[in-house]
């Protein structure tokens, strides 16, 4: 029986939405990889969010999508926002600006363990500058929430009307356009005829892991969702994952619930620090791409292949599960880690 969409859909049409995909992205099988006696036969899947289509692309789109109609429902002119040097967030919210001539002031903060000159000026912060934006690199120590505060009384005093984003645009209304990403794959899976039993994600600021699991709970799917969290500790992770997801479905179904135990968050890939490469991540990076020919980013996609790739070889999935890997673009981060990769 195809799932029934109709409650999501519904609920999701309440709110404004503006168009920045092209359509669906396509699911794809890893039939290269999941040849590999290594991967105990399970069916590896990847949702090609890499490939939205403006600015370079990634799943900060879906994001943007609904926040850029909230925008421009509360007549805003400029969209503020904050992240690192290599925010994907950041370099796609400056496309979205650019798209949709509107202002778009960015604030930057450096990396605690990336210092080197790739890192500093090549990757998402040589596009952002190429989109137009404007662009605040805080010293170290300066909290950008505190910023953004004294930017935004300054943009007004311009007579300007800014729109606030939190990091990565994870607000209850960003992560829906994760929800709607949900009804996407399970209307694909229908289609496809495949029931995938999990979808990786990499969680975080964890709102593509909120909106998908807020989407797949409303359509009482049975697929779970796996975060791999590469910012929080997975404690962290688990709580606040907990706390958007609530909050997501709130918005679609106030009288919905969620059980603690839905939200799955692993931790084991996080590495040292957020943004720190692993060696696992290096080999994961390398496997998709070379057995492939798909790129994964070294901050987010490649840490949650990693963990995927690890529980697939450690037999934690049963021989015949379809596991979807959602590719969450990234790519000019590859750019700004090349010493890595040497
Ligand atoms: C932001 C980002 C993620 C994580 O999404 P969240 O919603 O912040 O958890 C994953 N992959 C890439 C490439 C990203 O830029």
């Amino acid at each position: 029986m195809p799932h029934d969409l109709s409650l999501l859909d519904t609920a999701l049409a309440a709110y404004p939405r503006a168009a920045l995909l092209e359509g669906p992205t396509p699911i794809q099988k890893l039939s290269r990889l999941s040849q590999l006696p290594e991967m105990n036969g399970c069916n590896l899947y990847v949702k090609r969010d890499d490939l939205t289509g403006l600015g370079g692309g990634g799943n900060k789109l879906r994001k943007l999508e609904l926040l850029l109609g909230e925008a421009l429902a509360e007549g805003a002119d400029t969209l503020v926002t904050w992240g690192g040097f290599q925010s994907n967030h950041a370099r796609l919210t400056a496309a979205v600006a650019a798209r949709h001539g509107l202002a778009c002031e960015l604030i930057l903060t450096p990396s605690a363990v990336r210092t080197d000159d790739d890192f500093c000026h090549n990757g998402n912060v040589l596009l952002d500058a190429l989109f137009g934006a404007t662009i605040h690199r805080l010293q170290r120590g300066v909290t950008p929430d505190s910023y953004a505060a004294e930017l935004v009384e300054r943009l007004k005093h311009q007579g300007k009307t800014p729109f606030v984003m939190p990091l990565g645009g994870s607000s209850p209304r960003g992560s829906l356009g994760y929800a709607a990403c949900a009804a996407e794959v399970l209307r694909q899976a229908d289609d496809l005829k495949v029931h995938f039993d999990r979808i990786i994600v990499p969680n975080g600021s964890a709102g593509t892991h909120s909106g998908l699991l807020a989407g797949v709970t409303l359509a009482r799917s049975s697929t779970k969702i796996v975060g791999y969290s590469v910012l929080a500790t997975e404690e962290q992770a688990t709580a606040t994952t907990l706390e958007k997801t609530r909050q997501t479905l709130q918005l679609l179904a106030p009288s919905s619930s969620l059980a603690e135990s839905a939200v799955q968050v692993d931790g084991s890939q996080r590495g040292e620090a957020y943004g720190a490469p692993t060696d696992a991540m290096l080999e994961a990076v390398r496997l998709l791409a070379s057995r492939e020919g798909l790129l994964t980013d070294p901050v987010y996609g490649g840490k949650a292949f990693a963990g995927l790739l690890a529980a697939v070889r450690a037999g934690k999935y049963p021989s015949g599960s379809n596991l979807l890997f959602v590719m969450t673009g990234g790519i000019p981060g590859i750019f700004a880690y090349r010493n890595a990769f040497d």
